[in-house]
C-alpha cells in the first residue's frame, strides 16, 4: 500500500501570499488549529511581486477621499460588473485591516504629518495607494509572515510546541479535496490531499474547513507574468468540488511585458516606463498610440507628438501622452500593431526611453528595468529600444463566494475562497491597488468564517477510504503512463490555443474553434505521462497541474463565446460596445460528474438603494438598461 503522511487540523489554508496568510493568522487567533500550505517557497508568491501599493480610503493626503469615493472608482473600474456587496466591504474596511498590519510590524511610508502617505494611481480619484516604495508586497508578506512567527512562539510558550496550532507546508500541492457525502444531499468538505514536491510523498490532511487562497491562472498562456504555480489549481480544485466560477471571461492583459528572449517572455516592465516618458514604436518607427486614442479620452491626450512631449515638463497646458492610456486601450492597440505585421523582430513593438533620457536618469529612475533587460535579455535600455507585448497578468473571474464570508457557492459546505482566486470583487477589470487591499479584507474575512463554520460543526466530517485511493490513483496515473503524451508538449500547447484563440482580442470563429481544440487537448490530457520517479519531478507536477488548467480554460473560453459585448478585460471584435443587457449577467461557470464544463446564467446582485444613489445619472445611463434607469429615477424622485 502507498504510505500517506496524515495530519488532522481544523482550518486548511491553501496558499501563502496575502489572502492565505490573512486567513490563516484569522483562523488562529480564533483558536483553530490551522495549516497552511504553499506550492512553492514560502514567501514566494505573487503577493510579494506587488510594487505599487494597496488601496485604502484613509484620507491621509486628501482628506475629501472616503470609502464612498473608493466604492465608485471600484465599480466604475470593474465597470459595473462588481459584486456590489463585495465592493462595499472592501471600500469600508481596507483602511481598518491597513492600520492593522502597522500592528503586525509594517512600516508604511510616510507624510510630513506622520500618517501613512498615499500615492495616486490609475482610476483612484484621489491618493489612495498605501506603500512601501515601489515593494509594498515584500512588507505585506513580511509582515504577515512575521506575526504568523509571533502567534508560533505563543503557542510554543503555552504548548511547548511552535506547531501547536499554526503550521507551514512549504513546496507542498494539493491535488484534490475530499468530500464526505454521508449526509443525503449535501457534500461537506473533509479534508485535502497532495504531495511533497521535494520527495513526492503523499500527505492528507483531514479537516472540516478549507480556504483557497491559490491566486490565479496566468500560466495557461503562453506570455504572461504570472510565475510557474499558476495554473488555477484553486479555480479547479472548487469545480471538482461541486461549486462554481463566475465571470471567467474577464482577464486582464498588461499592455507591456517582454517578449524576447523566449525565457522571459511575459516579465513585466513597469508602468513607470511609459510613466517617466517611454514611447511606443512600430518596425516603421512610428509612434502609432496616436492612432489609438478611443473618443471618450480624446479630450484629455494629446494629438500630435509635440504636445505630449511638453507635457512631460508643463502637464498643466499640454494633455497627456496616449501611451499613458488606460492599460486595457494600450494592450489592445499593440495587438493591432503586430497582427498588421508593423511588429518588432521577436513580435512587441518597440519601447524606447534611450533617445528621451540621459543615461545616468534611466539608471537612476528605472534601475530594476534597467538591470531586468542587461541580465534577461541583453539590452541596455540607456542605449536602444526594449520590445515589449501585452501579458497575460490577473484573472478578474474565480470562486463564486458569499460576499460576507467568503464561503463558496453551490452544494459543498466548509470550502471557502478569499484573494484573486475568488470572483465577483473586480467584476470586469481590476484597478491597480485594490488587490492587495482585497487580500487583507477578504482573507479575514474568510478565516474567520471557516473558523466559526468549523466551530459550530456537530460531528467532523469523514474522508472516505475510497476517496482517498482515488486521488492517490490520479497523482500517480501519469507516472505509470511513461511513454504517454508529454506534459510541457501539452502545456505549450494549451498556451498556444488560449493565446492565439482566447486572447486580448476574440472573436465568435476562433473561440468556437478553441473550444474543439481544448477537447482534443482534454483526450491528450488524459493520457499525459511522465518520465522518472517520485522525488522531485517537475513533469510529473505540471502533468498533475493540466488538467486545472484545462478545466479553467475550458470556462474562460465558454463564457468568452457566450458574452457577446465588450467590457473591461473582454474584448470582442465582433460585439465591440458595452451592452446594458449583459450588465445584468454573471457567467456562471460548473462542471458535472463526468468533467464536462457547464455554464449558466445568473443575474448581477442588484444594488442597494443607498449605494445606487452614490452614482449621478449621466454616469449610470453609461451601463443602465432604460429600466433601471426609470427605476433610478423614481428613487431619487
Ligand atoms: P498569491 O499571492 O498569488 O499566492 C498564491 C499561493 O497559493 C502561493 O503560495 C502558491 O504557491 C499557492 N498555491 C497555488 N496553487 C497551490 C496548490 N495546488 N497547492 C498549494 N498551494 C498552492 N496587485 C496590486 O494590487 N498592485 C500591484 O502593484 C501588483 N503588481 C503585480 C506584479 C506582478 C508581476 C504580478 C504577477 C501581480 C501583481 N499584482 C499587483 C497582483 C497581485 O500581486 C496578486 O493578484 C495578488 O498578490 C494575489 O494574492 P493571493 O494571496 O490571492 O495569491
Amino acid at each position: 500500500t502507498t504510505r500517506i503522511e496524515r495530519h488532522h487540523y481544523d482550518v486548511v489554508v491553501i496558499g501563502a501570499g496575502g489572502a492565505g496568510l490573512r486567513a490563516a493568522i484569522e483562523a488562529r487567533l480564533a483558536g483553530k488549529k490551522t495549516a497552511i500550505i504553499s506550492k512553492s517557497l514560502f514567501g514566494k508568491a505573487h503577493t510579494v511581486m506587488a510594487e505599487g501599493g494597496a488601496a485604502a480610503a484613509m484620507g491621509n493626503v486628501n482628506s475629501r477621499d472616503n470609502w464612498m469615493v473608493h466604492f465608485r472608482d471600484t465599480m466604475r473600474g470593474g465597470k459595473f460588473l462588481n459584486n456590489f456587496r463585495m465592493a462595499e466591504l472592501h471600500a469600508k474596511e481596507a483602511p481598518e485591516r491597513i492600520w492593522e498590519l502597522e500592528t503586525y510590524g509594517a512600516l508604511f511610508d510616510r507624510t510630513k504629518e506622520g500618517k501613512i502617505s498615499q500615492r495616486n494611481f490609475g482610476g483612484h480619484e484621489y491618493p489612495r495607494l498605501a506603500h512601501v516604495g515601489d515593494r509594498t508586497g515584500l512588507e505585506l508578506i513580511r509582515t504577515l509572515q512575521q506575526k504568523i512567527v509571533s502567534l508560533q512562539q505563543e503557542d510554543k510558550a503555552e504548548f511547548g510546541n511552535y506547531e501547536a496550532r499554526i503550521k507551514v507546508f512549504a513546496e507542498t500541492t494539493i491535488t484534490d479535496l475530499l468530500l464526505d457525502h454521508s449526509a443525503p444531499g449535501s457534500a461537506k468538505v473533509a479534508g485535502a490531499f497532495g504531495y511533497y514536491r521535494e520527495t513526492g510523498e503523499f500527505i492528507l490532511l483531514e479537516a472540516p474547513a478549507v480556504v483557497l487562497a491559490t491566486g490565479g491562472v496566468g500560466r495557461s498562456y503562453k506570455v504572461t507574468s504570472n510565475s510557474w504555480e499558476y495554473t488555477g489549481d484553486g479555480h479547479a480544485l472548487a469545480l471538482r468540488a461541486g461549486a462554481s466560477l463566475i465571470n471567467m471571461e474577464f482577464l486582464q492583459f498588461h499592455p507591456t511585458g517582454m517578449v524576447w528572449p523566449p525565457s522571459v517572455k511575459g516579465i513585466l516592465v513597469t508602468e513607470s516606463v511609459r510613466g517617466d516618458g517611454g514611447v511606443l514604436r512600430n518596425s516603421e518607427g512610428k509612434r502609432f498610440m496616436f492612432d489609438y486614442v478611443p473618443d471618450v479620452f480624446r479630450r484629455q491626450y494629446a494629438d500630435t507628438e509635440e504636445e505630449a512631449d511638453r507635457w512631460y515638463t508643463d502637464p498643466d497646458n499640454n494633455r497627456r501622452p496616449p501611451e499613458l492610456l488606460p492599460r486595457d486601450e494600450v494592450a489592445r492597440a499593440i495587438n493591432s500593431e503586430v497582427k498588421a505585421g508593423r511588429g518588432s523582430p521577436a513580435g512587441g513593438v518597440f519601447l524606447d526611453v534611450s533617445t528621451r533620457m540621459s543615461a545616468e536618469t534611466i539608471t537612476r529612475r528605472l534601475p530594476s528595468m534597467y538591470h531586468q533587460f542587461k541580465e534577461l535579455a541583453d539590452v541596455d535600455i540607456t542605449k536602444g529600444p526594449m520590445e515589449v507585448g501585452p501579458t497575460c497578468h490577473y484573472v478578474m473571474g474565480g470562486v463564486e463566494v458569499d460576499p460576507d464570508t467568503g464561503s463558496t457557492s453551490g452544494p459543498v459546505e466548509g470550502l471557502f475562497a478569499a484573494g484573486e482566486v475568488s470572483g465577483g470583487m473586480h467584476g470586469s477589470n481590476r484597478l491597480g491597488g485594490n488587490s492587495l487591499s482585497d487580500l487583507l479584507v477578504f482573507g479575514k474575512r474568510a478565516g474567520e468564517h471557516a473558523a466559526a463554520y468549523a466551530d459550530a460543526l456537530p460531528r467532523r466530517p469523514k474522508v472516505s477510504t475510497s476517496d482517498v485511493e482515488a486521488a492517490v490513483d490520479t497523482a500517480l496515473a501519469p507516472l505509470q503512463r511513461q511513454s504517454g503524451e508529454n506534459p510541457y508538449t501539452l502545456q505549450q500547447d494549451l498556451q498556444t490555443v488560449m493565446g492565439d484563440l482566447v486572447g486580448i482580442i476574440r472573436r465568435e470563429g476562433e473561440l468556437a474553434d478553441s473550444l474543439k481544440r481544448l477537447q482534443e487537448l482534454k483526450q491528450r490530457v488524459a493520457n499525459v505521462g511522465a518520465v522518472g520517479g517520485r522525488a522531485y519531478n517537475p513533469g510529473w507536477h505540471l502533468a498533475l497541474d493540466l488538467r486545472n488548467m484545462l478545466a479553467v480554460s475550458e470556462c474562460t473560453a465558454k463564457a468568452a463565446l457566450e458574452r457577446e459585448e465588450s467590457r473591461g478585460g473582454h474584448t470582442r471584435e465582433d460585439f465591440p460596445s458595452m451592452n446594458p443587457q449583459w450588465r445584468l449577467v454573471n457567467l456562471v461557470c460548473s462542471i458535472d460528474e463526468g468533467g464536462d464544463v457547464h455554464l449558466d446564467r445568473k443575474p448581477v446582485p442588484k444594488m442597494r438603494d443607498e449605494l445606487i444613489t452614490l452614482f449621478d445619472r449621466a454616469e449610470l445611463s453609461k451601463y443602465l438598461t432604460e429600466d433601471e434607469l426609470t427605476e433610478f429615477d423614481a428613487l431619487s424622485g
